[in-house]
């Protein structure tokens, strides 16, 4: 099945008009090196149906990337990224489990987790794939959150302070 693609050399060129992804924009699905936008209509459809999903924001890292970007970052020389159907989910907000289930239930077939660089990439190449090193069982802040104790802060007796918190005595 192929999928409706667009490109232009630059993001600004995209007809608003036929942009239907509320909760994206041309320019952060761009290419973060030329500014090139390819827009692959089936897999963005995708990404708009696992934000409504999640509720919440889905900040990417790294979204269609032009031969020439996709060299100069490392990519895979078959990245899905040259063809606009994976994206490169910032996971500074979600929770990487979760996130994986709901792009699964919203049609990305494949998946690559980077716990170091702390993102999680999804596409919906035909061929699912998996690859990558497993996400530590909590995430960091959650297991500070339930670790620590709320502190509870000494302060000096109230009569020593006037109402804005400046201590009286001289
Ligand atoms: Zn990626």
């Amino acid at each position: 099945m192929n999928s409706h693609l667009q490109k232009f050399d630059h993001y600004s060129l995209f007809p608003l008009d036929e942009w239907r992804w509320p909760n994206f924009s041309p320019l952060e699905m761009a290419c973060r090196g030329s500014g090139a936008l390819m827009v692959d209509f089936d897999a963005m459809d995708c990404l708009q149906a696992l934000r409504d999903d999640l509720g919440k924001p889905i900040y990417l890292n790294s979204a269609y990337r032009s031969p020439e970007h996709n060299r100069r970052v490392g990519g895979a020389e078959q990245s899905q990224h040259l063809r606009a159907r994976a994206y490169d989910i910032n996971l500074r907000n979600h929770d990487p489990r979760q996130l994986e289930a709901a792009a699964q239930k919203a049609g990305f077939s494949s998946f690559g987790t980077y716990p170091k660089q702390n993102f999680l990439h999804i596409d919906t190449r035909e061929q699912p794939a998996r690859w990558g090193e497993p996400f530590p069982a909590a995430p960091p802040q959650e297991a500070q959150a339930t670790r620590q104790p709320k502190a509870s802060r000494p302060s000096l007796p109230r009569s020593r302070r006037d109402r804005w918190g400046r201590i009286r005595s001289r």
